[in-house]
């Protein structure tokens, strides 16, 4: 029997003034003119966390044309769109509202993400919110909440999601600007690239907590220099629908090894972080939204303190004084070198094809070791084999290009492919005057004499070393900040990870680890397997398939969920205290690691 929301009506009004926990005889589905609204989930208390909705509404009702989400591309890029409509219209009844009421929907920032808070299909569109059932002190408001469920909400979320040609104009520029992005993101490696920044690009931020762009007219738009500026063809203007520019040009940051130099506050780490977002499309007007980097570019730093468990870390650590094993090097408290090498190392493990480097968060002990060093502390007493020894070899052997911040250390200009100058927040190819000041000058540095093999061993985790269990639950998972995921009883600390962007991607990298350790982590397969299996997932069933609850349409919703790259789940996986692997030590005939 179907329920309307006219009896939904007759409820609200029934309990009002009764106990708060009457709210629970609302669950289930209501039908209204159009669509359902589902109460999913009722918090026990006014002060748990909100109560979790879904307004579904018939597609058809909607008139969203069929040309906007023929591709998981165009449909993720509508779902951001509707879903920060939806966002803009609980603003502005936040605004008129006597009483605030708490409603909510998880939009996003700059970035455009595959998220579960709005779901597009063929036949119907759903909005997850988030709602405060309305109370005074504990007893229930139930004309109020007659107002917000029956009206407001179902009015609101309709409103939003309807198409007329004001919403067609501005739906499609967005649709089509994340479509140029993807389509250019999947070009840089033909193009043998590993980044673009367009000519006009807007860089930097408003400010340190704002990810908005800065609206100061002093910002520089990017100008490429013209030794690198390459043309990309779009598949839509990049100009807007009805636009005319069906190509843009900009600066191609060649794979291989690039220097990015020049004197403080010149603009440096701001292009960088530019590409270690550029890994995600961007909202148009963003600045970046054509600031596009390899999707597998990974940004690598220092983070001493941080758990390692079984990473190879010998290419770059070996024979530490103490004896420790760095074929599977483990340890509770890494210093600033191990933390780097262990990252480097277990990013290229799960498919890394660039690493982003700045010098204001390295370990300068794992960068270089200058001449003078060398002569003082003779090879065999220094276990560090430093990344400027490697980083040609990373890619010449391994495929994996580096874009490094280096404006102190010279002794990267023997290595660089390419060299870029940024100068007042211009960038300028400098290659070969950099070429000229490496013969000029030498560095005197010596090669290292005997190094291992510039090899990664895999990892198989092991799911019995992870429990997400807390309290008398038996799966506990959140995430507090962007920053901070509990993992169970486990704190996991993520504030290194700077290619995590929203923390409803922190969020589903927990259900991830937790969904991928449940399924794959039997010690036989490998990480970078799991990731593989996990993703095979995730594209399938979409990051609904991280519902905690499972989700036959009416239970439980997750609606807070965006999904994070393999990258990100593998890092918070590595940061896990308890983790425990399986490595895959290479050992030669005499039982002693492998040498070149
Ligand atoms: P560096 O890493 O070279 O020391 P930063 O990238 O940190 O320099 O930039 C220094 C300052 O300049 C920052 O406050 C940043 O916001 C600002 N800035 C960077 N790029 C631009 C730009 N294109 N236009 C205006 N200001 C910029
Ligand atoms: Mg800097």
């Amino acid at each position: 029997m179907t329920k309307h929301l006219a009896d939904l009506a007759h409820e609200l009004r029934r309990i009002d003034g009764k106990g708060y926990k009457a709210y629970k005889d609302v669950r289930g589905g209501w039908r209204f003119q159009g669509g359902t609204l589902f109460v999913d989930h009722v918090q026990a208390d006014p002060f748990a966390a909100p109560s979790k909705l879904r307004v579904r509404c018939d597609r058809a009702a909607l008139r969203i044309p069929n040309d906007l989400d023929e591709n998981a591309t165009q449909r993720t890029a509508l779902e951001d769109f509707l879903a920060r409509r939806v966002h803009a219209a609980i603003g502005e009844v936040r605004a008129r509202a006597k009483r605030e009421p708490t409603l909510s929907i998880d939009a996003g920032g700059q970035a455009v993400l595959e998220r579960t808070a709005m779901i597009v299909r063929p036949d119907f569109v759903e909005a997850r919110v988030e709602v405060g059932l309305p109370a005074a002190g504990r007893r229930v408001l139930g004309l109020q909440a007659k107002d917000l469920l029956c009206d407001t909400l179902p009015e609101l979320v309709t409103r939003s999601l309807a198409w007329s040609p004001e919403v067609d104009a501005d739906g499609r520029a967005f649709v089509q600007c994340v479509e140029n992005q993807e389509h250019v993101r999947a070009r840089l490696r033909e193009m043998g690239l590993v980044a673009f920044v367009a000519d006009g690009a807007i860089l930097p931020r408003a400010s340190g907590v704002s990810d908005a762009p800065l609206r100061s007219r002093d910002r520089v738009p990017f100008e490429s220099p013209d030794a690198l500026r390459v043309t990309v063809d779009l598949p839509h203007p990049a100009d807007g629908p009805g636009g005319t520019a069906t190509s843009l040009t900009g600066m191609g940051v060649p794979e291989g090894v690039t220097l990015v130099v020049g004197g403080g506050y010149h603009g440096k780490s701001t292009l960088l972080r530019a590409l270690e977002v550029g890994v995600y499309p961007h909202v148009p007007g963003d600045g970046r939204e054509y600031v596009i980097s390899d999707p597998d570019a990974v940004k690598i730093r220092a983070e001493d303190r941080r758990r390692i468990e079984g990473v190879r870390i010998t290419p770059f650590i070996a024979d530490l004084p103490d004896g420790t094993d760095t074929e599977a090097f483990s340890t509770d408290e890494a210093s600033g070198s191990t933390s780097q090498a262990a990252a480097l190392i277990e990013a290229v493990e799960v498919g890394a094809r660039a690493l982003l480097m700045d010098e204001d968060t390295c370990a300068t002990n794992l960068m270089v070791r200058d001449a003078r060093m060398q002569a003082l502390v003779a090879e065999e007493a220094e276990p560090i084999t430093p990344l400027v020894d490697r980083v040609q070899e990373l890619y010449r052997e391994l495929g994996v290009s580096s874009v490094l911040v280096m404006g102190g250390s010279g002794d990267y200009l023997d290595e660089a492919d390419t060299v870029i100058q940024m100068e007042h927040y211009r960038p300028y190819e400098v290659t070969e005057a950099g070429r000229r000041i490496a013969r000029e000058m030498p560095t005197r540095r010596q090669r290292p004499g005997r190094t291992a093999a510039l090899r990664v061993a895999d990892r198989a985790p092991l799911a019995n070393t992870l429990d997400p269990s807390r309290g008398k639950k038996a799966v506990k998972i959140d995430a507090p900040t962007r920053e901070r995921l509990r993992f169970g009883r486990e704190d996991v600390d993520l504030r290194c990870l700077d290619q995590l962007v929203d923390v409803s991607q922190t969020r589903a990298v927990g259900q991830t680890i937790r969904l991928a350790a449940g399924r794959w982590m039997d010690g036989r397969t490998w990480l970078r397997e799991v990731l593989g299996e996990l993703e095979a997932v995730l594209d399938g069933e979409g990051t609904d398939a991280l519902n905690p609850f499972g989700g036959d349409g009416t239970e439980e919703h997750p609606g807070r969920f965006a999904r994070p790259r393999r990258h990100e789940v593998a890092a918070a996986l590595n940061r896990i205290r308890t983790l425990g692997v399986r490595p895959a030590v290479a050992q030669t005939a005499e039982g002693a690691p492998e040498l070149s």
